[in-house]
């Protein structure tokens, strides 16, 4: 019952704030043509971010894990310049297509290898957002601290679902929460979020950690 009322709301709130966008219904559409798994971040957290990136008027945005693009089109929207790293040549093909004159750079590449070549080169991004391998979170987590501006800031998806998908007190493992919490470079949160999208149970539920990077 209470599962219902909240995915009521979320479809809701999703009907009434958001603003029509083709380029952003061409890249669903164009995604699921080609075959690509529908994984992306919701309507509503592509807006969040969106929003996030106006606030703080960032002008350079690293992506982990683009698929078809759909959530670098939220981020360039806003004028920022991405750069996304993507290690599926097909998914990146797609997203070049779904994201056609905006300022966006994809990487084809695996995250750890591309990551530390970013930060040879010295670059710096005013936010990082993290959607790739759920098993290489706090590797990438590392990197993205190290290749972000001071005072900006750093997402990770999914850390809900993966926290309890590999349930911490069954397999011993550290959480993604606990190794954040103890870095002393950043101050971190937990964002929950809902998607309706998916089938109404618990894997509606999940969130982002925020970071803000004190020191990198
Ligand atoms: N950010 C996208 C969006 O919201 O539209 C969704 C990304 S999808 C959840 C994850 C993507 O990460 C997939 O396209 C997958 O091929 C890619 N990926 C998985 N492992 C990777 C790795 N080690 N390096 C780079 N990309 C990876």
């Amino acid at each position: 019952e209470r599962l219902h009322l909240v995915a009521k709301l979320d479809v809701h709130a999703k009907e009434s704030l958001l603003k029509p966008n083709p380029q952003l219904d061409n890249a669903i559409s164009n995604s699921a043509k080609n075959g690509l798994p529908s994984i992306t971040v919701s309507e509503l957290q592509g807006q969040f971010l969106s929003i996030q990136c106006q606030l703080m008027n960032a002008k350079s945005v690293l992506e982990i894990g683009t698929l078809g693009g759909y959530s670098t089109i939220w981020f360039a929207s806003t004028g920022a310049k991405v750069t996304s790293i993507e290690i599926d040549p097909k998914h990146r093909d797609v997203a070049l297509e779904n994201t056609k004159g905006l300022d966006v750079d994809i990487i084809l590449g695996a995250a750890l290898d591309v990551l530390p070549k970013l930060a040879e080169e010295g670059r710096k991004f005013d936010l990082v957002f993290i959607d790739a391998d759920w098993n290489e979170q706090w590797e990438y987590f590392q990197w993205a601290v190290k290749l972000t501006r001071k005072n900006g800031c750093i997402y990770a998806d999914n850390v809900v679902r993966e926290t309890l998908e590999s349930d911490p007190d069954v397999t011993g493992k550290e959480s993604l929460f606990a190794k954040v919490g103890k870095d002393e470079r950043v101050q971190a949160t937990l964002v929950s979020t809902v998607n309706s999208h998916k089938q109404v149970d618990d894997d509606m539920y999940d969130g982002f950690i925020l970071a803000v990077v004190k020191e990198s």
